[in-house]
């Protein structure tokens, strides 16, 4: 199990085929605003691999572009809307086909209102991760281990949270809602970044 930091790009062929769990981290929570620092990405197979990007990037990055928008490869996340965002906006790909755990939670676990990531590994796998690093300084010239640790952490569990709630979906006859709340998520991610990230517009008012 190792974590690997790149440089502007993932290296070519480092990942297994299939589902890859991906989460960002940028400099806050404004995407126009905040920059893209770093993408973490797994193939579910025990390593995770960071690509970052530095002040500046012109965010070229060819190999990480291929697989966030290769369609046979599901990209799983935990909240996906804003590393959508964040991935259209500074890659320029949409980066789906999408399941989002966050989604799936709500959609499930009905009986609860903690669907953070750190609930949702304590629930579904038992384990305790640390969110200390969640709001550091990711534009840094040096991420610390902690920080690379933290990253790491955030794609780690995606792979078995995703079988489980696969499971809770089929379980639930929620699978197919689901599905299309995925398959929304790229343009909700365009409204977002289009102006409309405050309003629901799909309420009466
Ligand atoms: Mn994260």
């Amino acid at each position: 199990m190792t974590v690997y930091l790149h440089e502007e790009d993932l290296p070519a062929g480092v990942l297994a085929p299939g589902p890859v769990a991906v989460d960002t981290e940028t400099m806050g929570l404004i995407t126009p605003r905040d920059r893209l620092c770093l993408v973490q990405i797994s193939d579910g197979g025990g390593d995770e691999h960071l690509v970052r990007f530095a002040p500046g990037s012109a965010y070229a990055a060819p190999n990480l572009k291929a697989v966030l928008a290769d369609p046979a490869r599901v990209k799983l996340y935990h909240f996906a809307r804003f590393d959508l965002a964040a991935l259209e906006h500074y890659l320029g790909v949409v980066a789906a086909p999408v399941f989002c755990t966050k989604i799936a939670s709500k959609m499930t676990r009905t009986y609860t209102d903690r669907h953070g990531l750190k609930d949702l590994v304590r629930e579904l796998l038992g384990k305790e991760i640390s969110k200390q690093q969640q709001s550091s300084d990711w534009g840094a010239p040096v991420l610390s281990d902690a920080q690379q640790e933290y990253a790491a952490s955030d794609v780690r569990h995606l792979h078995a949270m995703y079988e489980i709630l696969v499971g809770r979906l089929a379980r639930e006859h929620r699978t197919e809602m689901a599905q299309a709340c995925f398959d929304f998520l790229p343009t909700r991610a365009r409204l977002d970044l289009a102006g409309w990230a405050e309003k629901d517009i799909f309420s009466h008012e």
